[in-house]
């Protein structure tokens, strides 16, 4: 599976450079759109809004009940990046895409098809500040926050993309997202509200189905909790004592466990929905037994489903990934005290999905290009 070669082409001549929000359909409010369409009646600002939210196509000339005129104003416009890179893995099950948003940002989004639902994974920044030691992203730094339109248009993108080439064995509709691709999306609170609240309320996907995967940043853990929907979030947490965290994920030092634990027991009691808890199983490092009881005592707090997926390797880390049986007794130790813990497989590792590796390779001019 592959975009077609128009397609790529088409959506790969547009300056790269060039980034002119007023002009962007993605970045105006979907409430303002009417500023594109000067001298049009006011009905097709709806119009293009269901097409650029409900009913998501690749391309303006898609847009069957515009007229020509604005489809061709759009046809340049529609998108706030350019696919650099698309590249499809686990027999077509797994599709990833780079986007350059422009010459200083690129971002990753990855979907992942199943026999019942298609999973999104998206980006929330364009780098990190976090700086966790295990992960790509982290290690290459921090790039620009995400526009709110920057984050939704991924959605847009993949739901547009899915219904033109479906997945093989998969629904040819998004059913679930992760905030799970780079970035840090709760230290870019409102942006990644604001593309929250146009997925929910004008893209009328489930609040339930999205997910805020967070490092532990416990006001923005607060402020969420406040919000009106049931989005479910998960804590990766990877280190169940201070001491270790602080040197996996530096962030601990201003946001230690026992305030995160709170924060998580706080977002519980406000949404009435159990967090998950993100274990990335380090050989030596974190899966150990020790690790497994310490963590199994927080889970056990928070009534938290632990999620415990295998490191994928990065370039400029020293962490390696667990051995099965280590994963399996890991699992078992953490049942044996009555939490509930499944593994994950890691998808898309034939196609460097991991967190930022796809843009690591790029940057260093190594990019594997389109698989067939
Ligand atoms: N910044 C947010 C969301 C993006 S990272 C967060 O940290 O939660 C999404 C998930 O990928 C996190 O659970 C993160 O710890 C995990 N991750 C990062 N690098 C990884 C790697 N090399 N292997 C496996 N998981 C990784
Ligand atoms: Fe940022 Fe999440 Fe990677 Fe940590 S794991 S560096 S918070 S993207």
């Amino acid at each position: 599976m592959s975009l077609s070669p128009r397609l790529r082409t088409g959506l790969n001549k547009r300056p790269t450079s060039v980034r002119t929000p007023l002009t962007m359909a993605y970045l105006i409010p979907p409430e303002q759109l009417g500023s594109l369409l000067n001298g049009h009646p006011p009905y097709r600002s709806d119009q293009l809004r269901q097409w650029l939210y409900e009913h998501p196509v690749l391309e303006a000339a898609d847009m069957t009940n515009l007229p020509g005129e604005v489809r061709a104003d759009l046809s340049e416009t529609l998108w706030p990046f350019v696919v650099d890179v698309e590249q499809t893995g686990d027999a077509g099950r797994t599709r990833k895409w780079l986007f350059r948003c422009d010459k200083d940002a690129s971002i990753e989004a990855v979907l992942m098809g199943y026999p019942k639902r298609v999973t999104l994974c998206l980006s929330s920044q364009a780098g990190c500040a976090m700086g966790c030691t295990f992960c790509a992203t982290g290690q290459f730094g921090f790039d620009r926050q995400l526009d709110p339109g920057e984050i939704v248009a991924q959605v847009a993108y993949a739901q547009a993309h899915l219904r033109r080439y479906p997945l093989p064995d998969s629904p040819d509709r998004l059913s679930n997202i992760v905030f799970m691709g780079m970035g840090e999306p709760l230290a870019n609170y409102a942006n990644v509200r604001e593309a929250l609240r146009r997925m929910i309320e004008v893209m009328h996907i489930g609040a339930r189905h999205i997910t805020v995967s967070t490092v532990g940043i416990t006001p923005g853990i607060r402020k969420l909790a406040d919000e009106p929907w049931q989005v479910g979030l998960a804590l990766s947490l990877h280190a169940a004592d201070d001491e270790l965290r602080e040197t996996l994920v530096p962030i601990n030092r201003r946001y230690p466990i026992r305030d995160l634990v709170d924060a998580c027991a706080y977002y519980f009691e406000k949404k009435g929905r159990r967090v998950s808890i993100e274990w990335t199983m380090m050989e030596g490092t974190n899966d150990t037994p020790e690790q497994a009881a310490k963590l199994a005592t927080i889970a056990r707090e928070l009534r938290a489903h632990v999620n415990v997926i295998n490191l994928n390797p990065t370039p400029l880390s020293v962490e390696r990934p667990s051995d099965t049986l280590t994963v399996e007794d890991f699992i078992a130790d953490l049942r044996s005290y009555g939490v509930a813990a499944t593994f994950r497989e890691t998808r898309g590792q034939d196609i460097d999905a991991a967190c930022g590796q796809l843009r690591v390779l790029r940057s260093r001019g190594g990019g594997t290009g389109l698989s067939q």
